[in-house]
C-alpha cells in the first residue's frame, strides 16, 4: 500500500463471517480503514441456526487460537443416527466427540469483541440498501438518514438474501435453497447423538433432532424452497412420531445451496463470503465452519493485494481446496435428491450390509470429504455398489 494512503474496505453484514473477515482484515492491515455494516441494532440475536459444528473444522481455522471452542459449548456430539424413509436406520459412533453444539450468540459477540477491539469501525442498525461500482447507500435506521459510502472493496457477508450478491452479473442459482422450520422442544434425548430423518416430508433434504441436553433439544426440518417448512415440519412429527413437549418455534430460514461449479466469488471489487456467497455444506446445511474459511480466504487475497500488489481475483484461488470439498457435498446431496424414497432406503440398508457404520467411525470428517471418497471406492465391501460409484462418478 501507498505510505498515507487510505483505503477502505467494508464489510455488509454482522453475522460470524462478516465479523471474522473484518477482524482479520483490519489485523492484517492496520492502516487500512475497515467498517461493517450490520442492520440488526445488536449482534448475535435474531439468527437462524443450531450451532452444531465439527472440531476438526473449528481447529483448523485461525481463530482457534485466540477464541477458545470451549468458551461456547453447550453439548458434545458424538455421531449421528441415520434414518431411511421406511425402515433403514444406521448408527455411526465414534469414541472421541466429533462435533459441539455450541451458543451462537456467545460466539457471535466475542467474534464482535475480537474486531472492535483491533478497531475495526462497526455500524449497527443500519441498512445497505443499494450498491455501485465504488459507493453504497445505507439506510441509517436510528437517525433516520441515507448515507452514502465510497468503498475500495466492499464484501458480501449478508446472508442467503445478500443484496451484494445481486449486484453481481454472474447469477446463483437459487432453486437448489433450502427453507427450515426449526423449534426447541423437550423429551427423552440421546444427549451424545444427532438424529436425522429423511422422508417424503422434505423435498430434498431431512429432519433432525440435536440435543442441547438429556431433555431437550432443537428439531427441525428443511425442504426445498418451493416448499412450505412449517408443513413438512408437522409431516415430520406425524410420520416419525415423535414424543415431544413445551414445542417453541425458534426460527425460519434460508439454507443457501447451490452449484458453485464454475462460479466466480469475485467481481470487479466486491467478494462474497459466508452464506452470501453459498459457502455451505448441501449435505448437512452446515455453514459456519466453510463461511469462515471463506472469510481467512478473503482476508488473505485483500492482503495480498494491498501488500503485494496482487490481483483481488487471488481470492478464487484461494477458495480452491474448499470448493473441491463443498462440490463434493453438492454432488452426493444431488446424488441422493434424484432417488426415490424407496431407493434411498435400499441403498442406506445395502450401505449397513456392507458395514458403512464402521467405515464412517474411522474415515468420517462432516467437513473435508475429498479424502474419504477415494477410500470408500477401493474399500473392498463396498464394491457391491460398483453401478451406484459409477453412476456416482458420471452425474454432472
Ligand atoms: C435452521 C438452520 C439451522 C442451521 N444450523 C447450522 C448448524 O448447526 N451448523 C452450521 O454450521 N450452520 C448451520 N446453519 C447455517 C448457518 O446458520 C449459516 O451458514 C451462518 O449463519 C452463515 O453466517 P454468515 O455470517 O455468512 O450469514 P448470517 O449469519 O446470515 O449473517 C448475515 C448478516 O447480514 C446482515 N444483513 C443482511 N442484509 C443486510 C443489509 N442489506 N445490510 C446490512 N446488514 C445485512 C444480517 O442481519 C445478518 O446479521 C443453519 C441454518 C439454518 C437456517
Amino acid at each position: 500500500m501507498i505510505e498515507g494512503l487510505e483505503k477502505r474496505v467494508i464489510i455488509v453484514g454482522g453475522g460470524p463471517v462478516g465479523l471474522y473477515c473484518a477482524y482479520l482484515i483490519k489485523r492484517f492491515n492496520q492502516r487500512v480503514c475497515v467498517t461493517l455494516i450490520e442492520q440488526k441494532k445488536d449482534v448475535g440475536t435474531n439468527y437462524c441456526c443450531a450451532g452444531h459444528i465439527s472440531i476438526y473444522g473449528y481447529r483448523k481455522l485461525m481463530v482457534s487460537s485466540v477464541l477458545d471452542l470451549e468458551k461456547f459449548l453447550v453439548n458434545k456430539i458424538r455421531g449421528a443416527y441415520i434414518f431411511g424413509p421406511n425402515q433403514a436406520k444406521l448408527e455411526i459412533k465414534t469414541e472421541k466427540f466429533q462435533t459441539f453444539l455450541i451458543d451462537r450468540s456467545n460466539f457471535e459477540n466475542e467474534l464482535y469483541l475480537l474486531a472492535q477491539n483491533v478497531g475495526v469501525e462497526i455500524k449497527l442498525n443500519h441498512k445497505v440498501s443499494s450498491i455501485t461500482d465504488d459507493e453504497i447507500v445505507v439506510d441509517d435506521k436510528e437517525n433516520n438518514k441515507y448515507l452514502t459510502i465510497k468503498y475500495d472493496f466492499l464484501i458480501g457477508a449478508d446472508g442467503p438474501n445478500s443484496i451484494v450478491r445481486d449486484s453481481f452479473e454472474n447469477k446463483f442459482d437459487t432453486s437448489d435453497f433450502v427453507v427450515t422450520y426449526q423449534v426447541t422442544a423437550e423429551g427423552d434425548f440421546k444427549k451424545d447423538m444427532v438424529s436425522v430423518y429423511f422422508g417424503d416430508f422434505s423435498k430434498s433434504f431431512f429432519g433432525w433432532i440435536i440435543p442441547i441436553s438429556r431433555t431437550q433439544a432443537e428439531i427441525g426440518v428443511g425442504t426445498n424452497i418451493t416448499q412450505n417448512p412449517k408443513l413438512a415440519f408437522d409431516q415430520f412429527l406425524t410420520k416419525y412420531n415423535l414424543d415431544i413437549k413445551n414445542i417453541e418455534f425458534n426460527c425460519s430460514g434460508i439454507i443457501p445451496i447451490s452449484n458453485l461449479k464454475n462460479k466466480t466469488f469475485v467481481e470487479k471489487n466486491k467478494l462474497l463470503i459466508g452464506d452470501a456467497g453459498c459457502f455451505v455444506k448441501a449435505t448437512t446445511g452446515g455453514g459456519i465452519i466453510f463461511g469462515m474459511f471463506s472469510a481467512e480466504a478473503a482476508a488473505k487475497a485483500i492482503t495480498l493485494r494491498y501488500k503485494s500488489f496482487k490481483k483481488i481475483d487471488s481470492y478464487n484461488k484461494l477458495l480452491s481446496k474448499y470448493l473441491s470439498n463443498l462440490n463434493l457435498h453438492y454432488k452426493i446431496h444431488q446424488f441422493m435428491t434424484k432417488k426415490t424414497q424407496y431407493e434411498l432406503d435400499q441403498m442406506l440398508l445395502k450401505l449397513k450390509e456392507a458395514d458403512v457404520e464402521i467405515f464412517l467411525e474411522k474415515y468420517a470428517n462432516i467437513d473435508f470429504i475429498t479424502g474419504v471418497i477415494p477410500k470408500a471406492i477401493v474399500h473392498p465391501k463396498f464394491y457391491v455398489f460398483y453401478k451406484e460409484i459409477l453412476d456416482f462418478i458420471k452425474q454432472k
